[in-house]
């Protein structure tokens, strides 16, 4: 499909983490994959993480690595899990998303991997530390209960 993702970062080097598309095809569920590998979207309000207060690491479904702490979650209404940080900027990859044309997003990558998670917005007004808030598909990550 024309749509999957690339091998490649915008930096031009290769994911660290190779992601086996067809195996990982046959180990998640289609919504999950379509997500991931595809940069689809699940429905608002339909994830399990949405409203999910439980302490732990979210991390990449494709590929282990750490996303997002459950410290930084907060409820934003949108109906995806909202992050106001990453655990460390260099877990994640952003990407000018011109999908939506004339708006234009900033699109949120694994930057181990290459998988889609979902979208930050900025200056929303959120009383969050960074007025950021990652907008992150609940089918995209795992959270490991502490
Ligand atoms: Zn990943």
């Amino acid at each position: 499909m024309s749509s999957e993702i690339s091998k490649v970062r915008s930096d031009g080097n290769l994911y660290p983490h190779q992601v086996d598309d067809s195996k990982l095809k046959e180990e998640l569920d289609t919504l999950s994959y379509q997500v991931l590998r595809q940069a689809a979207t699940e429905r608002a309000f339909t994830g399990e993480y949405t409203d999910t207060e439980t302490i732990g690491v979210y991390k990449c479904k494709a590929c282990n690595a750490q996303l997002f702490r459950s410290e930084t979650k907060f409820h934003s209404g949108c109906g995806w899990p909202s992050f106001y940080a990453p655990t460390d900027n260099k877990a994640i990859e952003y990407l000018e998303d011109r999908s939506l044309f004339p708006r234009v997003r900033t699109e949120v990558r694994c930057a181990n991997c290459g998988s889609h998670l979902g979208h930050v917005f900025e200056g929303e007004g959120f009383d969050t530390p960074t007025d950021q808030r990652y907008c992150i598909n609940s089918v995209a990550m795992i959270l490991e209960e502490k």
